[in-house]
């Protein structure tokens, strides 16, 4: 417990500015003394070994649209007017995904955002920024600025990890200058209070792990509300919406219903990874860049493995 404890203790300390200038060394001295294993493959090495970072690097390196078989997504903005024009096809909200939620993937991100490795946040940030920078120039046209807006985590869960998982990759992001051009990030949504979110609150919160898509999109609808601020100064901006991971899409589509009853233009989202559609109609998401490579076998990850899909989120 204590050890658990001293490792939680570490990783928050990985998030101060003077980690950059002594956490190296230190790193390699904790390292010594507590040898610590890869989240992938269990090697004793680091928290993501040589091997394992590579295949997580090729597995996110060509982003894809991912909203194919989400069936939770809202419609995408303008698709009304094409139904006007005689179209009669629902047109999902485009998603950017950086990868599919798979092998190193998945564990990279469970690692990340529920055992406190922040120290694979590098790895996800190169993820993350090459899905936004696709999405950037595919969907956004020539809107000189674009807002994106991370959907909002709960306040339990980020004092439970001691950090909030999508905020402390979009911040490094943003302080070093690695977001596309023209890009601002507002928390522009959060979660408001509903007498009904009180039971699964008690009872571990809101999750979303377990649930088909309708009690996803149950679970999430009218749980978000706009920031104050927003409403404030109104919000009729071009906004792509941030999240870690997309399974139906019911939690991309309650930010943006409420980004759009604040007069924001959504044009689309972005995701670390999606989940593959059941039916196997992932399997036919349209590639952004022709030929995604399948990542090689990984090591075995028996223990991510049990841990399965555990996204808050949808
Ligand atoms: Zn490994």
């Amino acid at each position: 417990m204590w050890l658990e404890n001293l490792e939680r203790g570490l990783d928050r300390a990985r998030l101060h500015p003077l980690w950059d200038r002594v956490g190296g060394a230190l790193q390699e001295f904790w390292s010594l003394v507590f040898p610590t294993e890869c989240v992938v493959c269990e090697r004793a090495d680091s928290s993501l070994c040589v091997d394992c970072a590579a295949v997580l690097r090729r597995a996110t390196v060509r982003p894809f649209r991912a909203e194919h078989g989400a069936e939770g997504l809202p419609e995408a903005e303008g698709a009304r007017t094409a139904a006007g024009a005689g179209y009669d096809v629902f047109s999902p909200l485009p998603v950017v995904a950086a990868g599919h939620y798979a092998k190193a993937v998945s564990a990279a991100l469970l690692a990340f955002k529920n055992h406190g490795h922040t120290d694979i946040g590098r790895w996800l940030q190169a993820a993350l920024a090459g899905a936004l920078h696709e999405a950037r120039s595919t969907l956004c046209g020539e809107s000189a600025e674009l807002v994106l807006v991370p959907v909002p985590t709960r306040g339990a869960s980020v004092r439970r990890r001691g950090y909030d998982p999508l905020a402390l990759l979009l911040g490094g992001l943003a302080k070093r200058r690695e977001l596309p051009a023209g890009t601002t990030i507002a928390t522009a949504v959060r979660l408001g209070y509903r007498p009904s979110s009180l039971l699964t609150l008690v009872s571990g919160g809101l999750s979303q792990k377990g649930l088909g898509s309708q009690g996803r999109r149950r679970n999430v609808s009218g749980s978000m509300e706009a920031s104050p601020a927003i409403l404030d100064t109104g919000f009729n901006r071009p906004c792509l919406i941030v999240d870690d991971v997309l399974t139906t899409g019911a939690t991309i589509s309650e930010t943006a219903r409420v980004l759009r009853a604040a007069g924001a233009v959504v044009v689309g989202a972005v995701v670390i990874a999606a989940t593959p559609a059941p039916n196997g109609v992932g399997e036919t998401t349209t590639a952004v860049v022709p030929g995604i490579r399948e990542p090689p076998p990984s090591q075995p990850m028996e223990k991510n493995r049990r841990v399965g899909v555990n996204s808050n989120n949808g």
